[in-house]
């Protein structure tokens, strides 16, 4: 048989105002090993043929145009490609997969060039003894200064800080260290050299050691780095298992080669524990980037990582872009969290840009989650990554919690019309009376437009799409996966039971509620209100762990990252809350936060129980965590995605068109559903609406959505491009703005 034919399509003459288009060559069969995507090549240019040197960002077995027109690259140009090359790269590679302009794709890769002059790295080195530091924190206690309370406990634990960590993470000001430095208690050193990287990573002593599962989860990586393997590995591995642990230790491997590392974590867990922790391994080697460094900030991070100054980079999404020069490994944990798909354009996700930067790199990338996406189970049961699993906690005594159902009607029904079910106050009452502290968990933000039967617990679904309704304040009832729409019924379509409203109860309602019920407690609020203020967020967890409160009160945000010892009772006021929002990841999520809330119980020595609340016990989401049983829950939710044709089984595809005119947005809506049907439904392309996007009017904008579904996401890329072809060429679409997701 003969050999297919390979087409490179290659950037030419590589400066970043002048990339927005490609050119194709052909890859001859001698070299067809070493092209792919990212790598440098010697390419004839123009009429006279000049040698010009080119990047190659994809290859292809189809050519774009007579094969006869195409000509041949020359080699492939030895030496490796600059980092901002690969950026280059990286960001036509993402206009293509999201459909973005390529400058808006170069913003997201190229850090915002933004001096500031460079900062030292300073470190806060004590002074003093421990038990003098024991004599100066009491001290502080007795006069409540919180910060001093903090910076000593922090220094008698690891004797000298990262300077801008601490300040970053524990809120410690200039002004309050100022006094602390007079009075010779601590000085600030500047960092005149980084260390030696690989002298410090091969120390080893004082480090935890692997359990026979962890170790063989990292081994098995290793191995594969050794054997230049690379893969992408999903480490799947329940709370506090010691994942954690195992990242660290590929870390120091990968960094001993002379590698660098990023690592992603969502925001909200990267606490001070969790970069502490990082930074007793590896030193001022590791940078932390977050969302409140300013541009100024950032931009000298990132210059310190291309300068070499630093091998570890951990923070948000962005982190991906860090321009280290000869990337090892990425690592993005609790990598089911949805900060990590972006929702501007490009609208991408975390997890694809990570293994193509991966593959460009030749880098390992690691997933870890305690419940890992279905997508990413869905690739790692499919043999398309490997899968390491770690099946019990790593503290000695550490053990799961035990978890209670308990279910709302039932409570209803027998004249219970708390929020609190007997079992949960039961429990509370006990929990203050033995001074342990109590986690009360509340999923409502982002839920709340949907209604539901206090009688049976039902939500009002849609009779075609198996979502809820969402609410709109015309009092219809809408589906905004299929336009269905009705109004808003007097009784429950389930039960007849006359208690139907749009849910209401929120975290601050809680709070209230639970003043009045245990007027003796303290309390904490944590929620998007209370933690609008900078710092906030981490003021709260901080003061919680501090014992300042009995009760934390709070939605998704307290359930992530934080290690509390002292909390043995997670109470979930409404579980089934989250498995009513218009969305097919609903049970998804429900499972989710169930089980990372129940991990939250007992991690200290005290054993933990969790109390789950819920209308709908008999729910797999609900049964599978109490449980805390991820198999049980993604075979049943497998189903439901084949059944319902949603992802991994099948791609979607969403088309949002927006105008403030809605008569042409309407018209224009139409006419682009139509040309697509007439373009693909023969392809076997399932195409859904156009329907009103959900909202349907948002800042005057009025907006409909069209969903098209099919197995291989190729076709869909295939459909993104005429669609945009159409958007570009046709007078309806002129003042319709088009935004693609998938
Ligand atoms: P995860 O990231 O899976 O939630 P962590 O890595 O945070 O888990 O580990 C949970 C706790 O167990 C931490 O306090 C950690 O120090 C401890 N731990 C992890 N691995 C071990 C081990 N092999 N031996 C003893 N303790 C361990
Ligand atoms: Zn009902
Ligand atoms: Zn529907």
């Amino acid at each position: 048989m003969e050999k297919q034919e390979l087409y490179a399509d290659v950037i030419v003459d590589l400066s970043v105002k002048n990339v927005d288009r490609v050119f194709q060559y052909r890859i001859p069969p001698e070299l067809s090993d070493s092209v792919s995507a990212g790598c440098r090549v010697e390419i004839p240019f123009g009429r006279g043929n000049t040698s010009k040197c080119g990047y190659v960002v994809s290859v292809t077995g189809t050519a774009s145009l007579a094969p006869d027109k195409i000509k041949d690259i020359r080699a492939v140009v030895p030496g490796a490609v600059s980092v901002q090359e690969q950026m280059i790269v990286l960001a036509w590679w993402m206009k293509e997969r999201y459909g973005c302009t390529m400058n808006q794709a170069l913003k997201t890769v190229m850090p915002v060039k933004n001096r500031v002059a460079p900062k030292e790295e300073k470190t806060i080195v004590s002074l003093k003894t421990k038990e003098e530091l024991a004599v100066l924190l009491a001290d502080a206690e007795r006069k409540k200064h919180r910060a001093r309370i903090r910076l000593y406990r922090a220094l008698m634990e690891n004797g000298e800080l990262p300077y801008r960590l601490t300040s970053m993470k524990l809120g410690i000001t200039a002004a309050m260290l100022k006094p602390l430095e007079e009075k010779k208690i601590i000085e600030i050193r500047a960092e005149k050299k980084s260390r030696d990287p690989i002298r410090d990573y091969g120390r080893e002593s004082g480090h935890i050691r692997l359990n026979p599962e962890q170790e063989a989860a990292a081994s098995t990586v290793i191995r594969d780095y050794d054997a230049g393997i690379r893969k992408t590995y999903l480490l799947h591995g329940i709370t506090g298992s010691g994942k954690t642990e195992v990242y660290m230790e590929l870390i120091g491997h990968v960094l001993r080669e002379g590698k660098q590392v990023i690592v992603l974590i969502p925001e909200i867990s990267l606490t001070y524990q969790t970069v502490m922790r990082f930074y007793r391994r590896f030193g001022n080697r590791v940078s932390i980037l977050n969302s409140r460094l300013s541009a100024g900030e950032r931009y000298d991070q990132l210059e310190r990582a291309m300068r070499g100054e630093v091998d570890i980079m951990i923070g948000p999404r962005s982190a991906l872009f860090t321009p280290f020069p000869d990337l090892g490994l990425i690592i993005i944990d609790e990598e089911h969290e949805g900060a990590y798909k972006s929702e501007t354009a490009p609208r991408y996700h975390a997890r694809e840009v990570a293994a193509m930067r991966a593959k460009m790199n030749h880098a390992s990338l690691v997933l870890g989650s305690a419940t890992p996406s279905v997508e990413s189970y869905y690739m790692a049961e499919n043999g398309e990554y490997r899968l390491l699993t770690l099946h019990s906690r790593a503290k000695k005594n550490s053990r799961l919690a035990n978890v209670h159902v308990v279910d709302l009607r039932e409570e209803m029904a027998e004249g219970n019309r708390s929020v609190f079910s007997r079992k949960l106050r039961e429990m509370m009452e006990e929990r203050l009376k033995n001074r342990e502290q109590i986690m009360l968990f509340m999923n409502r933000r982002g839920y709340a437009n949907f209604v539901s039967c206090r009688s049976c617990g039902q939500a009002v679904r849609c009779p075609h799409c198996d979502v809820s309704l969402t609410y709109h304040r015309d009092g219809r009832l809408k589906c905004h996966y299929c336009g269905f729409d009705m109004r808003l019924p007097k009784t429950c379509p389930e039960c007849g039971s006359p208690f139907i409203a749009p849910f209401g109860a929120g975290t601050q309602k809680l709070e209230e509620l639970t003043k009045k019920t245990f007027p003796e407690a303290g309390i904490l609020r944590m929620d998007a209100d209370t933690t609008a203020k900078k710092g906030a967020h981490e003021e709260i967890l901080q003061s919680f762990a501090e014992g300042d409160a009995d009760i934390l009160i709070g939605t998704q945000m307290i359930v992530k990252g934080h290690d509390f010892p002292n909390v043995t009772l997670v109470g979930i006021m409404a579980a089934d809350l989250s498995l009513y929002a218009p969305d097919f990841r609903s049970g998804e999520r429900t499972f989710e936060l169930l089980t990372q809330a129940s991990g939250r119980a007992g991690r200290g020595d005290l054993p933990g129980d969790v109390v789950i609340q819920t209308y709908a016990p008999d729910h797999f989401a609900v049964t599978a965590a109490a449980e805390q049983d991820y198999g049980l829950f993604y075979r049943q939710e497998l189903l439901y995605r084949k059944m319902m044709g949603y992802p991994p089984v099948m791609k979607i595809l969403s088309v949002m068109l927006s105008s403030a005119d809605e008569a042409e947005l309407c018209f224009a809506a139409d006419s682009f559903n139509r040309e697509i049907r007439r373009q693909y439904a023969l392809d076997g392309v399932l195409i859904i609406g156009p329907v009103e996007a959900s909202p349907y009017k948002l800042n005057d904008i009025y907006r409909k959505i069209l969903y098209i579904k099919n197995e291989s996401y190729d076709i869909l890329l295939k459909i993104r491009k005429s669609a945009q072809k159409l958007e570009e060429e046709h007078e309806i679409y002129k003042n319709i703005s088009f935004q693609y997701d998938g």
